[in-house]
């Protein structure tokens, strides 16, 4: 019996990249392990993003380097956002690889396997020849990732992402709404639909009668078709990106019932000459009015948003007014990251890494505790109240954990019958900045965990 283990470090369209390869290789009669030394062929699917993910990645295939040293007979391979086009460098540092596989294209990876199991060439030409739709993975749990666009094409200045994963494309409507489908039909209750800017999707389709602009279909399509899936409670998407977001998306998600009031809007920076140095292509005012426009219509949307602190060139001035920003607007959860330059990148070329380490530091901290105070506030808000739940998980003694609309995490004891996927309601009783506790409203004999 053929094994296979997959390593995956990086974003959720990573994750999403893994279980496509996985369900390809379980069609060929490969079995998942849960430990690389257990298997026939491990894979390391790796992120550019951070320099602590390379390392992370590569420290991993160090590990694989002795094992192989010692005898033990395996396959490598390695996939994602570190196998740009020039990857003479990495193929020196690692001769051992067996495959080197860049984001989204694992036909080698899938060669490989099925070369080694002799699988047919009928067999394996059936998954290569435009296999991305025949290799749906098979859900592990009641939610799911579905991408809908690959690549990005904003070029900023700090980002890898356009160099490795190429431009913008986007997958055609009936074949997102097939895999839906098929997700639906293997009890997936939650999609989150997947893209690095997930509203520019469909513009480079062609025009085809959609309701998007020129006729072409977009996010709002989508939401459209998977809402008239049976089976699916939810969609969630991400992330977004301020400038495609357009009023008919955000309608869309204030009228589609099954769509979550849930955006993920990464602002990077309150200071429009910080912008301008990132090429974000907007600046604070538009991404002001996109916030204020959602929140007219759906007052209580959860808005969840990125910062990078340290970029080239960020003044004291810049960092007060992202503060400023952050404080104006009062998100949900903001995600914080200090700059580290991306080798090939514009930044990386171009701009000097001249902030100091201590002060990228110390700009993280005052973030993340205004992250902290912000959080906890939006919690607090939600003590005593009752919140629509969807079970992502049931520990053995009946702990479920699941998530709300807005996407706060939340602990309860799972009333009896109730299973992974059902939609929950939770009467909120204890909130920390990072999670919730309560109990199944109605059910009044379970005790809070
Ligand atoms: S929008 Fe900018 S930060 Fe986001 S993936 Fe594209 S280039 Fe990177």
């Amino acid at each position: 019996m053929a094994t296979y283990n997959i390593w995956t470090v990086g974003c959720q369209m990573n994750v999403a990249d893994s279980q496509k390869l996985a369900a390809g290789l379980e069609q060929m009669g490969y079995t998942p392990v849960p430990e690389d030394m257990d298997a026939d062929l491990v894979v390391i699917n790796t992120c550019a993003v951070r320099q602590h993910a390379e390392d992370r990645a590569y420290s991993k295939l160090g590990t694989l380097k002795k094992r192989r040293e010692g005898g033990a007979e395996f396959s490598i391979a390695v996939m994602g956002c570190s196998v740009g086009p020039k990857i003479d460098d990495l193929k020196k540092r690692f001769p051992y690889v067996d495959v080197w596989a860049p984001p989204q294209q694992f036909d080698g990876i899938l060669e490989l396997a099925g070369n080694a199991r002799d699988v047919s060439e009928g067999e394996l030409g059936s998954l290569l020849d435009g296999g991305m739709a025949r290799t749906w993975a098979v859900p592990n749990g009641p939610t799911a990732f579905v991408p809908v666009i690959h690549g990005c094409d904003k070029f900023c200045t700090y980002c890898i992402v356009p160099l490795r994963r190429g431009r913008e494309a986007s997958r055609p409507v009936d074949d997102i709404l097939a895999e839906c489908r098929f997700l639906a039909a293997h009890g997936v209750r939650e999609i989150t639909l997947l893209g690095q800017t997930v509203e520019a999707y469909g513009h480079d389709l062609e025009p085809g009668g959609y309701g998007g602009p020129e006729g072409r279909p977009d996010l709002a399509t989508l939401f459209d078709g998977i809402n008239a899936i049976d089976g699916i409670a939810r969609v969630r998407f991400l992330t977004s990106y301020p400038k495609d977001m357009t009023d008919r998306i955000i309608d869309a998600v204030a009228d589609q019932p099954k769509v979550c009031e849930h955006f993920n809007i990464p602002v990077q920076s309150g200071s429009n000459t910080m912008l301008e140095r990132m090429r974000r292509g907007y600046n604070v005012e538009l991404f002001e009015e996109r916030v204020a426009r959602i929140r007219s219509v759906m007052p209580d949307a959860a808005i969840v948003t990125d910062v990078i602190v340290g970029c080239p060139g960020e003044t004291e001035a810049e960092f007060a007014e992202t503060v400023a920003l952050l404080e104006r607007v009062q998100f949900d959860i903001i995600h914080v990251a200090a700059y580290s330059p991306r080798p090939g990148t514009y930044a990386a070329r171009r701009l000097a890494d001249d902030v100091p380490m201590d002060v990228k530091k110390a700009r993280l901290q005052v973030i993340e505790a205004l992250h902290a105070k912000s959080s906890e506030r939006i919690n607090q808000r939600l003590l005593g109240q009752t919140v629509e739940v969807l079970i992502e998980q049931i520990d053995e003694l009946g702990r479920a954990t699941g998530r709300t609309r807005a996407g706060q995490l939340v602990h309860f004891a799972s009333p009896p019958s109730t299973h992974l996927g059902d939609l929950v309601d939770v009467e909120i009783a204890e909130v920390t900045a990072w999670s919730l506790r309560g109990r199944a409203a109605g059910v009044p004999e379970l005790t809070v965990i």
